[in-house]
């Protein structure tokens, strides 16, 4: 976490712990704290103050998104997701299937890619959400939001995208994105963990899904974690600065670790799209390794990289994302996937470039 969020958030967790919602002198104070917070995310989102919602990260930010407006039902009882949406996403689809709610799930290509087409040939008069990711977290694939927000506006549908691997790369400025609900977790930009944002447009209908004192505006019930907001809205606010720039030095060592590795990897295999990809991400499949034994080799010499989803990491099961990209069970599980940060070096991406084809090299001799 960035120096300046701590600081940010310091007095809050220290001094002035007031409740926002009581009427004394320090509970104002942690309103005002509140208030400031949210008209900064605003400012990224481009957005009304009164539009930020913040909840406990991102996957309570999906839930509320999909549920609450499930659950309001102007227009029927049918949502739409892409088959490689985060589990936050797709379990909440899946327990509203349990409830008598009709899912569809939208095929991706081989890169992971949602075809607006595609899409749109799955939306029906009762169709009463949209889910589509802005970039996965696996793969990441970056997927065309503003088409199918285009798609969706001209037939009255709500679109949420859950942009929380975005911040600091992408933008998630809701208006250029036409999205009606946008997910953020503030420990994906150097924020705390524990803090979401869910942005929801006026005038949406949105059912709580935390009832209780009606915080948030009712949408989102309990004492808010004004530390937690605070940091957040400097994080997003950091992690906005120079995002051009930012960008452009991740997309270069991106691309080096990328085409080294696949010319000195032997069976070495891009996931994703090669184009529409995160600036800062490079995933692989390596062909006949464990995934996971390649990470633990990788980690005894420093260097912490992850298989699939780390959300959903203590399962055995070939990653979801993969398989619905068509990559069979037995490639799947061979996965592995760098993100790089800021503060990542040319020097120290080259050092990943040494101990991968050799992590890789002793893994396949220990399996033969
Ligand atoms: N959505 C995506 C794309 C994610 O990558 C994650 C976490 O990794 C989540 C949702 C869940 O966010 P949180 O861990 O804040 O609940």
């Amino acid at each position: 976490m960035p120096r300046a969020v701590l600081d940010a958030m310091w007095p809050y967790l220290t001094r002035t712990f007031g409740n926002p919602s009581s009427h004394h002198e320090i509970g104002r104070v942690a309103g005002e704290a509140l208030t400031d917070a949210r008209s900064r995310v605003a400012g990224v989102l481009l957005c009304r103050p009164a539009e930020v919602i913040f909840t406990s990260g991102g996957t309570e930010s999906d839930n509320l998104a999909i549920k609450g407006t499930a659950l309001a039902r102007p227009r029927g009882r049918h949502i739409v997701a892409s088959a490689v949406e985060h589990k936050a996403v797709l379990e909440t689809c899946a327990a509203l299937a349990r409830q008598g709610f009709e899912v569809t799930l939208v095929p991706v290509d081989a890169e992971g890619l949602v075809s607006p087409d595609a899409l749109a040939a799955a939306l029906r008069t009762d169709t009463t959400l949209v889910s589509v990711m802005l970039a996965n977290n696996e793969v990441g694939t970056i997927q065309p939001v503003a088409e199918i927000a285009a798609e969706c506006r001209s037939r009255g549908i709500p679109l949420h995208t859950d942009a929380v691997q975005a911040p600091g790369l992408l933008p998630v400025e809701v208006g250029a994105l036409g999205v009606d609900l946008l997910s953020l977790s503030g420990h994906k930009f150097g924020g705390p963990k524990g803090i979401g944002v869910l942005y929801a447009r006026r005038g949406l209908a949105l059912a709580p899904v935390l009832d209780g004192g009606g915080q948030e505006r009712g949408r989102r019930s309990g004492t808010e974690n004004v530390a937690g907001a605070v940091g957040l809205a400097a994080a997003l606010e950091i992690a906005e600065t120079g995002r051009a720039e930012v960008s452009e030095r991740l997309t270069a060592l991106r691309d080096r670790l990328t085409s080294r590795v696949l010319s000195t990897v032997p069976g070495a295999i891009l996931t994703g799209s090669a184009d529409r990809r995160m600036p800062h991400h490079a995933s692989f499949c390596f062909e006949g390794v464990n995934g996971e034994t390649v990470l633990l080799e990788l980690e005894l010499a420093g260097v912490c990289c992850s298989s699939g989803s780390s959300c959903s990491a203590s399962s055995t099961e070939p990653s979801h994302v993969l398989t619905a990209m068509g990559v069979s069970g037995d490639l799947a599980r061979t996965a592995v996937r760098f993100t790089l940060g800021r503060e990542n070096t040319e020097a120290e991406i080259d050092r990943i470039l040494e101990l991968v084809p050799r992590a890789v090299e002793r893994v396949r001799a220990l399996a033969s």
